[in-house]
């Protein structure tokens, strides 16, 4: 039986685990979090730090294979465990271009990848209004997530916020819609393309509200977006799963915004709505196992379920029974037991015939159904 271990315990390592239990292998989790999702899931769960090279080392030493559901990790161990002969997924040298948001940027225009405009500053003095024009977006190259770490700046007035970090610089997008791909590699270099999913967000969090699947775009979009991701998946020399956020402009070109080297929220509704999940893809290509289908199964929609505001404390669902009595409408609570204003605490997924019966459950789902504290 393949010993596989996985860097990070949150929701997405929980799911994954929820899947590759039906595949003869065991899954060992490491996580800071002794609280984490998978603690209870996994073949065995070991509290300790994915930044340390000594802990990853540690952890590794009996494993076959070594994955990972969060970017944030030592690449020097995982180096040393490739030297050492075990699978890494995806490659650490890979993992270090997408932990920096500048090696990312510099990465899709080697790779001749559509991306908006930018350039690099160590500081703030290096700040050059002649080579990106207000507005433009400043983004720090570490450290950011769910919107942390991205500002856009609007106004002469507003350069006075400038951080004062090593940060991109880059184009405002006149984004028409935010749209996003998971594609796949194994290690005989199959690929395996997800159809592209549309995110709504909800402004005041900057979290993904809700996302459907397939996107409302043209043929001839989703064509030049599939077309972008193939490009994008022979680049690259190492297996994994990659989520490929993208913007669609309002002038129809179409940029990559970001990618995660893992599985992904956009990626959550493939459990219910398509063939194969992401997290079936994820375990295959860490096993180097074929792909087969993931097409879509019909519509289907993700809504997130996230922490009320003025709520902090012990988690519940409030009309948990609203919810359940809804057709093809399935729950995934990641097991947080401590709530918090804009903690993701699970999601509900909708499979439907139209995007007019998904879009009906996901209103009375966000008007009905909420995370709060006891
Ligand atoms: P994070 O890594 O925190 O998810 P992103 O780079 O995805 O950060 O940016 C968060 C959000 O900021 C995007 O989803 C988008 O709404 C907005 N944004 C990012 N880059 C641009 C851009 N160039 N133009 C306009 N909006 C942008």
């Amino acid at each position: 039986m393949k010993k596989i271990g996985i860097l990070g315990g949150g929701q997405l390592g929980k799911m994954f685990i929820q899947n590759a239990v039906n595949y003869p292998v065991e899954i060992h989790i490491l996580d800071p979090d002794e609280n984490c999702s998978c603690k209870n899931l996994a073949s065995s769960f070991t509290q300790g730090n994915f930044n340390d090279k000594q802990t990853v080392l540690d952890f590794a030493e009996n494993l076959d294979v070594v994955g990972i559901e969060i970017e944030h990790v030592n690449t020097e161990a995982l180096k040393e465990l490739e030297k050492q002969g075990k699978t890494v997924v995806p490659s650490p040298d890979l993992l270090e271009v997408f932990q920096d948001k500048g090696f990312q940027k510099e990465f899709y225009s080697k790779n001749h990848l559509p991306t908006a405009p930018f350039y690099l500053i160590e500081n703030g003095n290096e700040l050059n209004l002649n080579k990106i024009q207000i507005p433009f977006v400043q983004k720090l190259r570490k450290g950011g997530y769910d919107g942390k770490g991205v500002q856009i700046i609007k106004s002469e007035e507003e350069i006075i916020n400038v951080w004062n970090e090593p940060s991109v610089i880059e184009q405002c997008a006149d984004i028409d819609k935010e749209l996003a791909v998971i594609f796949a590699k194994n290690k005989n270099g199959e690929i395996a393309i997800f159809p592209t999913v549309e995110m709504v967000f909800n402004p005041e969090l900057n979290l993904v509200d809700y996302l459907f699947s397939p996107a409302q775009t043209s043929s001839d979009v989703e064509t030049e977006i599939q077309n972008i991701i193939k490009q994008f998946a022979h680049t690259i020399k190492s297996s994994g799963i990659f989520a490929v956020e993208l913007f669609l402009n309002k002038n129809g070109s179409i940029w990559i915004n970001e990618t995660a080297p893992r599985v992904h929220n956009s990626g959550h509704a493939t459990i219910e709505g398509n063939y194969l999940s992401q997290y079936d893809i994820m375990l295959r290509s860490l096993l180097n196992l074929p792909f087969a289908s993931v097409e879509n199964r019909c519509y289907s929609a993700m809504v997130n379920l996230i922490g009320a505001k003025e709520n902090q404390g012990e988690s519940y669902i409030k009309n948990i029974d609203k919810l359940t009595i809804l057709n093809k409408t399935y729950l995934h609570w990641y097991g947080k037991k401590i709530t918090k204003p804009g903690r993701k605490m699970g999601h509900v997924s909708v499979l439907g015939n139209s995007k007019e019966e998904l879009e009906e459950k996901i209103n009375f789902i966000k008007e009905h159904i909420s995370v709060k504290a006891k």
